[in-house]
């Protein structure tokens, strides 16, 4: 089915239940209403222009409007590139010039940005707002169209529903090319880990335009006749607010919003008790810091779940059932139709065993069209088999979780040795000074490789030194994976999604 049949099929069941609800002002829109109008909204994109095959960028915070505009877009026939809201003019600029797109729904405090990329790439048509703005044709108006609705024949296994980018954590971000059959295949076989009722209410504070949030805090809750809750960026007292007064169930976040909740004293301020599950992916989340959260929120423990872009975006979550019981740290079970394989680092022919750490390798429906306009790199992801490489290492156990290690491309070799940042990250987290932290491989003046780590202190430590951290951790792993360098910082650079930019942290280096 097209990604809006698949989604929004159950709408007329779901009738008057609140799909949507803006967390700030409490703007509500039905299921009704959401098949209602974007169906309207399609058909005005539809006499305003748009065809099947044209790239439609969607540039916008989190709304109750974006569901809509994405939708109407796709049964419009569009591909759907979304774009995040914080990209300056040259970064939109980048990804309209890149995806050919010819249209942009925006809103009006971003209309600026949207106008001077427009210009900068070319090739775009018209710019749309979701609210109102002098001279652009909103979503609002739209509403009241009476054009009829668009018959576009869309083949699910080949056209493309959307281009969302990479978050770009290890270069440039590249356009991924998903399918309507991809990202409703993927939709149902994370089932059995995502909001599945009426009555679950999921708090949509990670973007919709990262896949992430895309599928589990709009297609998944919304395919199933959840609410969900929306609010245009995180902030932890507004965060903390809306769960308490929206009484949400579900809480899907990344790993900077888990060590949140696990740390900050505001949250012992607000009645949380409406939650009874947290769910983590993105990044790597230490079985510490996720035993920290559940605990002071008395809940099961923060289940995890495992994807990239690529992938439409899943493939291994801790189901639904499982969450008390999941050993620590996994990232969950293999999903139904996709096939793992776990192979050496320096030879991609040879399949390691239980509890052996090597590259992991995925096949099956979900996995990408291709990337846009790179068909090298896409030859390099995915193999003459159809394997696609995901650049991640990772070992099962006996009975098949999942625990990610951390990136190939980011391990530190020190001496012929190993080393994950991400491990070294999660035990700086551990010390009572220690705010956030993040590491990296610099090189030393003889070129040796050695893990350097930026640390942010806690205003209760602002006396903590160089030497007790490289001490604290040396106390604490093996001589190799010992810190070497340490630089105080203000904070780490993230992505919206939650991930370390190491990129970043390694220009400054
Ligand atoms: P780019 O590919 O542009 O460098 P990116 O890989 O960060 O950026 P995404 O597709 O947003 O772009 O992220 C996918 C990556 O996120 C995975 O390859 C993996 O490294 C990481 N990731 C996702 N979920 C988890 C998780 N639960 N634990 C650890 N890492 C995770
Ligand atoms: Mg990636």
């Amino acid at each position: 089915l097209p990604i809006h049949e698949a989604v929004l099929g159950r709408a007329a069941e779901f009738g008057d239940a609140p799909a949507l609800i803006d967390g700030t002002d409490g703007t509500t829109l039905t299921y009704e209403q959401v098949d209602r109008f974007h169906r309207r909204v399609a058909a005005a994109l539809a006499a305003a222009g748009v065809r099947k095959g044209d790239v439609l960028a969607l540039h916008s915070p989190n709304t109750v409007a974006f569901p809509l505009a994405f939708y109407a877009a796709t049964r419009a026939g569009a591909s759907v590139t979304t774009a995040h809201p914080a990209a300056t003019a040259q970064e939109l600029a980048g990804q309209l010039a890149d995806s050919a797109a010819r249209w942009i729904v925006t809103v009006s405090p971003l209309l600026e940005t949207a106008r001077r990329a427009a210009d900068r790439a070319g090739g775009v048509r018209e710019i749309f707002v979701c609210d109102s703005a002098p001279g652009h044709r909103s979503l609002i108006d739209m509403l009241a169209s009476t054009a009829p609705e668009p018959s576009v024949a869309i083949d699910p296994a080949t056209d493309v529903a959307a281009l969302p980018y990479s978050s770009g954590t290890t270069g440039t971000p590249k356009g991924v090319m998903l399918t309507h059959r991809q990202i409703a295949t993927n939709l149902a076989q994370l089932h059995p880990a995502m909001p599945a009722h009426p009555g679950d209410r999921v708090l949509a504070v990670l973007p919709f335009f990262h896949i992430y949030g895309l599928t589990a805090l709009m297609n998944a809750p919304l395919r199933q006749g959840a609410t969900v809750v929306v609010l245009p960026r995180f902030d932890l007292e507004r965060f903390l607010a809306a769960i308490q007064r929206h009484r949400i169930t579900d809480l899907y976040v990344a790993p900077p919003i888990v060590l949140a909740l696990a740390k900050h004293p505001l949250v012992a301020e607000y009645d949380l008790s409406s939650v009874r599950r947290i769910v983590s992916a993105a990044a790597p989340l230490d079985a510490r810091l996720a035993a920290a959260c559940s605990r002071k929120l008395g809940l099961p423990p923060v289940g995890q779940a495992y994807g990239m872009t690529e992938l439409s975006p899943g493939t291994h979550v801790v189901p639904r059932d499982a969450m008390a019981t999941a050993p620590p740290g996994t990232v969950g079970k293999l999903i139904a139709g996709t096939e793992m394989r776990i192979v050496a680092l320096d030879d991609p022919g040879r399949d390691l065993g239980t509890g052996e750490s090597g590259e992991i390798l995925i096949r099956g429906p979900q996995v990408m069209k291709g990337y846009l306009n790179r068909p090298d790199a896409t030859a390099a992801m995915i193999d003459a088999d159809g394997w696609l490489h995901t650049g991640d290492v990772g070992h099962v156990d006996a009975d098949g979780w999942l625990f990610i290690v951390d990136r190939v491309k980011e391990l530190i070799k020190y001496k012929g040795f190993q080393v994950a940042p991400a491990e070294l990250e999660a035990l700086l987290l551990t010390h009572p000074g220690i705010a956030d932290a993040a590491v990296i491989g610099v090189y030393d003046e003889d070129g040796t490789e050695v893990p350097k780590a930026y640390v942010v202190r806690r205003p209760t430590a602002p006396d903590l030194s160089e030497g007790e951290v490289m001490m604290y951790v040396a106390e604490r792993v093996a001589p190799y994976k010992r810190v070497r360098r340490v630089a105080f910082v203000g904070e780490v650079p993230r992505a919206a999604s939650g991930k370390i930019l190491r990129r970043r942290l390694r220009e400054g280096a």
